[in-house]
């Protein structure tokens, strides 16, 4: 007698581990296919992961798979393989990681294939009438009328929502043989005539397609460094068109807030075959047929954000990923996957070759240039005949300041709206002021679950927590010495519009940053307005940083340059050079280049000073040292290992224990850092507190995490914290 079969089955759960399952004798569950299982009181849909001949526990204790769902696996080997490798590499339970890679209508047990769907149309018989015959049956007639309109028939869903007593009509009309009801398996997308042809590609641009094409077929990365407006996007488009016409698929992921209407539409406009879109805000059965798409391959090219790494893609081709440096690539909670690094892994996996572009590259990307582990691709200019911007300094140390802006910016302003041209301003704090201030003694409003001040909103008339989203209304009275002296500290983006306003009546200001843009085509609709070149003031946040061109805007200034100089972030240089040259290749055209002034009480900074009288590469040069000095990425390896509760000691005690097991492992090579209580220790009620391993490279990190990891849920206190680990953590609060 052949020994039961044991299915070990990964479950949706927190637990750092896979339950063993009794298959039916006569069905073959394959890794990566779902089944349906009984798990604590009710049943949960998990993935199999592999087959035992046995288990540790007593065969007569595993309960039985009930259902198969799939009957093949829904992952290539090497898509399978990379999903495990990032539950491991993250250290997150692989159920949780299955689940980030699985639409949701496919966790909740949906067949993975294209369902039939049913819809009405009329008969041979029915097509022949008219509404006018039916004018003594006004339901039938309206109905007739809907479905005439409809060529390919008209689901329930759709007949209902005319509302009124519609079943028994349409059952009439059934009857009566006018209509039938049919199953409709929906097509594959259209492919589309491509409307519309690429520019002559300039050399530079003609040398990096060449590159990456020749290397198709093959593993191998490419660092595409392209200064904004260069012409990186019609990089991508050539490659992937050289992808299709090998009937292979390319994978494009872009940070959230890059994926804009305009980008998909580009590449609509120019492929002939059918592009998908995976982001945030589909429903949930538009996100399941993209999957499905691209899973048989019917797409041509799938555009997606961090997610989308993991979409199994029949004949991947080609990889790119659009401003790698994009730190929304990570995921900042629960499995937190860098996508940037992971589409590297699924290259290498599938053979392929892979982009990833930026007028910014990570400093980490650019290490593995200077590696040759990634071979470098330039751009250095403005494709077209555009000019680059020059970018100043504005010192303002001593200055008269007005409301923030010093004189020669105000000035700049004048002269550039008397021209006829737009102005940029940014600063990267929306709300009114970030606080609210005592005059008398000091005291600042707070947040009650948070160490933070609240952040003022004037439109809103509130004090809100740009933290936890706590939000009150604003104090009148101190809440110490009882004065009703409170004003406004500090500015945000609400407070500069009110200034521009009233200084500058006869100009539009337009305001662009989250508060503003809420609503569904609000952004669209602003981004209209600047696109329509009349002189106006535009004030926002980084969302201005990304994905749109304002050629009609002559100059930029950045409010606060400072706050990015010294941060306890030590990435925090990296991002403030970043969005300095991002927010600066915005502006400009050929005949109108740009010019951006930076405020900043700090002229002198190193690392700013390379940015502005060299270049970001200089810039990136002297980063890079910095990092090597201070052992830090790319130097060295870091995990983070956090624990909050709502008490203040528990986050502590627990993290020491956590310190002296991984002080026991390690040796001389890694650092252990901490516990410390975490820049803002308090967060929505909750104490927060870190500790910080660091490594030569990654594999001794990775070996202790292994060992470590696994045995935290056992340690003493850790049931009265919440814990998690964040390797390579972009963000260090
Ligand atoms: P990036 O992705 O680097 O920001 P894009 O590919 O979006 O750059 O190009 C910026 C602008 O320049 C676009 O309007 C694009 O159509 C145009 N462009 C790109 N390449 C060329 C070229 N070789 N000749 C003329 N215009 C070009
Ligand atoms: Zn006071
Ligand atoms: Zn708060």
């Amino acid at each position: 007698m052949i020994a039961p079969s044991v299915v070990k089955v990964a479950v949706p759960s927190p637990l750092h581990q896979t339950f063993d399952y009794l298959a039916a004798d006569d069905v073959l569950v394959a890794p990566g296919v779902r089944v349906r299982v009984p798990f604590g009181r009710g049943r949960v849909i998990g993935v199999a992961v592999a087959t035992a001949e046995g288990s540790d526990l007593p065969l007569g204790r595993l309960k039985r798979i009930d259902t198969v769902l799939d009957e093949a696996p829904l992952w290539s080997p090497e898509e399978w393989r990379l999903l495990l490798w990032a539950a491991r590499y993250y250290q997150h339970p692989l159920g949780e990681v299955l689940s980030t890679a699985l639409p949701a209508l496919l966790r909740q047990g949906r067949a993975a294939q294209m369902e039939g769907e049913r819809r009405w149309r009329l008969t041979l018989a029915g097509g022949k009438l008219s509404p006018a015959d039916l004018a003594r049956m006004p339901r039938q007639a309206a109905l007739l009328a809907r479905l005439q309109q409809c060529a390919g028939g008209c689901g329930n869903d759709e007949l209902g929502a005319m509302g009124g007593a519609w079943r028994p009509a349409l059952a009439a009309m059934r009857d009566k043989g006018w209509i039938e009801e049919v199953v409709m398996v929906p097509e594959a997308p259209p492919a589309t005539p491509a409307i519309a042809h690429g520019p002559r590609l300039n050399a530079a641009q003609a040398r990096a397609v060449d590159d990456v094409q020749a290397a198709l077929g093959a593993f191998e990365p490419f660092l595409l460094e392209g200064v904004t407006g260069s012409g990186k996007t019609e990089v991508y488009l050539r490659l992937i068109e050289a992808v299709l016409e090998r009937d292979a698929q390319a994978l494009v992921l872009v940070p959230e807030i890059g994926l804009t209407p305009q980008l998909v539409e580009r590449f609509r406009r120019r492929l002939t075959r059918p592009v998908v879109v995976l982001h945030s805000g589909l429903s949930d059965s538009d996100r399941l047929r993209a999957w499905l798409d691209a899973r048989a391959g019917r797409a041509g090219v799938v555009i997606g954000t961090r997610s989308a790494v993991f979409t199994p893609l029949e004949r991947l081709g080609l990889i790119v990923v659009d401003e790698e440096h994009d730190p929304s690539f990570k995921q900042q909670d629960g499995f937190r996957y860098h996508a940037r690094d992971l589409a590297v892994l699924r290259a290498r996996g599938a053979d392929v070759p892979i982009v990833l572009g930026s007028a910014t590259p990570a400093l980490e990307s650019l290490h593995n240039a200077r590696q040759s582990r990634y071979r470098h691709l330039r751009l250095p200019e403005r494709a077209g005949s555009a000019a680059h911007p020059c970018l100043d300094v504005l010192d303002l140390r001593r200055q008269p300041l007005e409301e923030g802006m010093a004189r020669p910016l105000l000035q700049a302003v004048e002269a550039t709206l008397a021209a006829g041209d737009q102005v940029l301003l940014f600063l990267n704090r929306r709300g009114y002021a970030p606080a609210l201030l005592c005059h008398d003694c000091g005291w600042v409003a707070e947040c009650r679950r948070c160490d933070a001040p609240l952040t003022l909103h004037r439109g809103r008339n509130r004090l809100c927590c740009h933290h936890c989203g706590a939000e009150q209304a604003i104090d009148t009275v101190c809440g110490d010495c009882a004065s009703t002296d409170l004003s406004p500290a500090g500015r945000g983006t609400e407070r500069i519009e009110e200034v521009l306003k009233a200084r500058f009546p006869a100009t539009p200001v337009i305001r662009i940053d989250r508060d503003t843009t809420r609503r569904r085509g609000a952004l669209e609709k602003q981004l209209a307005r600047v696109k329509r070149g009349e002189p106006c003031l535009l004030v926002g946040t980084q969302m201005l940083a990304k994905g749109h061109h304002f050629p009609s805007v002559t100059l930029v200034g950045m409010l606060n340059a400072d706050y990015g100089l010294y941060s306890s972030d030590f990435r925090a240089a990296e991002r403030m050079a970043q969005l300095i040259v991002q927010v600066a290749g915005r502006a400009g055209r050929a005949e109108k280049p740009g010019r951006v002034l930076i405020q900043t009480h700090h002229p002198d900074h190193a690392l700013l000073q390379r940015l502005l009288r060299e270049d970001y590469a200089a810039f990136a040069s002297a980063a890079l040292s910095e990092r090597q000095a201070a052992n830090f990425p790319p130097y060295a390896a870091l995990a983070l290992i956090r624990a909050e509760a709502p008490a203040v000691e528990p986050p502590r005690t627990f993290l020491e224990s956590v310190a002296r097991q991984v002080r026991q492992l390690g040796d001389e090579t890694l650092q252990v850092w901490g516990p410390v209580p975490a820049p803002m220790e308090r967060r929505a009620g909750r104490y927060r507190a870190q500790l910080l391993l660091q490594a030569v490279d990654r594999t001794p990190l990775q070996k202790i995490l292994q060992h470590v990891v696994p045995q935290l849920a056992q340690l003493p206190g850790a049931r009265k914290v919440r814990w998690s680990v964040d390797v390579d953590p972009v963000e260090m609060i």
